[in-house]
């Protein structure tokens, strides 16, 4: 594949820079096919998946055709509503940034006319508006349009759907014929395809089609995190898995360096890849990396590619990736050969739709996991020092003229043990924080002493409880097994899964609780008999 760069697409310098604050480090497909288009100065018909970049594909040929000397308008920018209204003018606030004398401004209903007037009357270039407003505004005439270049419709099925035609129609009547004509949609339908007939000259149709994808079957999980916490969330993961080989995903180069310190003064052996890194500087780090002589690769898209190796035990979106493919991407790095492997998503605010999409788009179950407590991680880690003890304490020891000394000075033997595991544990725990998420909130004590489930099931679903909880030290992972495996619940059927103090709970779905035979069973494992039963409150 032949990507090329956005200064290969012909952007200029200034919105290179603009590109470059904003991260992105190479153009989307959409915008890899319709920037030069639109620069050559055709009329365009593009087409392309929900969040596949589409504002900058119009908005960076707007910005670049505009005259800063003249303040006339000459993009005008239609959008259904106010809230992609206010989005698609941040995009060009941001892009158009280092542009001299370029103004853009939102105008859309119920902000005051007053103030739109007032930034109208000042001289814009680009106007970004839904379509009634824009209506209203030429009717007072504080829109003056009969010197616009380009007008874009941006999801045009939308503005159709909402019964904006006959204002669109009339919008483009009062711009000049010479106009730029811009459509952007998800779907192009008959009606769309009229109106393209009619108000179009000769446009070039650029359709990016989703690819196929293959997702791997790694286990994957999503867990809320508020951004500030998120650091502290991947330190617990790795702790309590005890993960010694994984690659973290950013957005940005930005981010990929500030993690990269911070994994560093956690004391873990990290590198990092990013656009922003000499070639030859890259290769030796993925070549490190390949041989793993350090633990972590902290990572964007575009420089981790080609990147493959097997034994890689965790991926972590620590964002989320902008697109579905790429997400595959990300996560097909690990579970290769046949090898277990974890994918791990943080989501914060909205990234939560974003997520859903790509659940659907993917067509897998990225199940919600709930992050282990401090202490549980204290727990496991102490546990670790205690099989390493074990170990040499069954190999045996020789006896130590240090410990010889201690004895001499009068300290009893089990205050010498206790004192010397205190440094050992003592010297490797991290401070950990509290992380207040809507997760955590309720991460203890969730259910109460009842017993059962204090929140009713998802949709279809009911809850089972399990007689194995969190002194168990038990999974989620371990959950899903013994469902699947023992109970033979199909696999990728389990939805939310609490552990708690003394049990745990499941949900599974309610056309499947015949695995139950009629409420309750029990499933022997090498450490007891686990029983599984409907809840309680599910029964009635
Ligand atoms: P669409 O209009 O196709 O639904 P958007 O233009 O809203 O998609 O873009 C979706 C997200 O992707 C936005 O958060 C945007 O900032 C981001 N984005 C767009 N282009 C790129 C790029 N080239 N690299 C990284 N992120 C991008
Ligand atoms: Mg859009």
């Amino acid at each position: 594949m032949s990507k090329r760069s956005f200064a290969e697409l012909g952007v200029s310098a200034e919105v290179l820079k603009a590109i470059a604050g904003l991260g992105f480090e190479e153009p989307s497909p959409i915008q890899e096919a319709s920037i030069p288009v639109l620069l050559e100065g055709h009329d365009v018909v593009g087409q392309s998946q929900t969040g596949s970049g589409k504002t900058a594909a119009f908005a960076i040929p707007a910005i670049e055709l505009c005259d800063a000397g003249d303040r006339s308008v000459q993009v005008l920018i239609l959008c259904p509503t106010r809230e992609l209204a206010t989005q698609v003018a941040d995009e060009v606030h941001k892009l158009s940034a280092h542009k001299r004398g370029l103004h853009a401004v939102p105008i859309y209903g119920g902000a005051s006319y007053e103030r739109q007037f007032f930034e109208l009357k000042k001289g814009v270039q680009i106007v970004i508006g839904t379509p009634g407003r824009v209506m209203d505004h030429m009717d007072r005439g504080t829109l003056d349009l009969s010197r616009v270049r380009m007008v874009v419709l941006d999801e045009a099925d939308r503005m159709l759907d909402m019964g904006f035609r006959d204002d669109i129609e009339k919008i483009l009547q009062s711009t000049p014929d010479t106009r730029q004509t811009v459509f952007f949609s998800a779907t192009v339908s008959k009606t769309i395809r009229d109106l393209i007939e009619r108000h179009a000259d000769n446009p070039r149709s650029v359709r990016i089609e989703q690819k196929e994808l293959t997702v791997p079957t790694v286990e994957q999980w999503y867990f809320e995190i508020p951004q500030r916490m998120k650091l502290e969330a991947l330190l617990r993961l790795i702790d309590f898995h005890g993960f010694r080989l994984g690659i973290v995903f950013c957005n940005t180069q930005r981010m990929v360096d500030e993690l990269a310190d911070a994994l560093l003064a956690q004391g873990f052996s990290a590198d990092r890849l990013h656009g922003g890194i000499a070639q030859a500087q890259r290769t030796r780090v993925m070549n490190k990396f390949k041989k793993a002589e350090f633990e972590f690769l902290v990572a964007t898209d575009v420089a981790a590619r080609g990147i493959d190796v097997d034994e890689l035990e965790l991926v972590v979106n620590y964002d989320l990736p902008y697109d579905a493919e790429d997400y595959v991407h990300r996560i097909g790095r690990t579970g290769r050969a046949g090898r277990e492997g974890m994918a791990v998503t943080f989501v914060s605010g909205r990234d939560i739709y974003k997520l859903q999409f790509i659940e659907r788009f993917t067509r897998t179950k990225i199940r919600r996991g709930t992050l282990p407590t401090a202490s549980e991680v204290e727990e496991r880690r102490v546990e670790t020092h205690l099989e390493g003890i074990r170990a040499i304490l069954q190999r045996g020891v020789s006896p130590s003229p240090g410990v010889e000394r201690l004895l001499e000075e009068g300290f009893s033997s089990t205050d010498i043990a206790a004192a010397l595991f205190e440094s050992l544990t003592g010297a490797e725990t991290r401070p950990t924080a509290e992380i207040p998420t809507e997760t955590s909130a309720r991460a203890d004590n969730r259910h109460g002493d009842t017993g059962r489930p204090s929140r009713p099931p998802s949709k279809g679903m009911e809850w089972v409880s399990l007689s194995v909880g969190r002194e168990a030290r038990i999974s989620p992972r371990d959950i899903m097994y013994l469902l699947e495996e023992c109970l033979g619940l199909p696999t990728r059927t389990v939805g939310i899964i609490d552990i708690v103090r003394g049990q745990s709970f499941a949900q599974v779905p309610k056309k499947f609780l015949d695995v139950l035979r009629g409420g309750q069973r029990v499933i022997d494992t090498p450490a007891g008999e686990i029983q599984v039963s409907l809840c309680e409150r599910s029964k009635k």
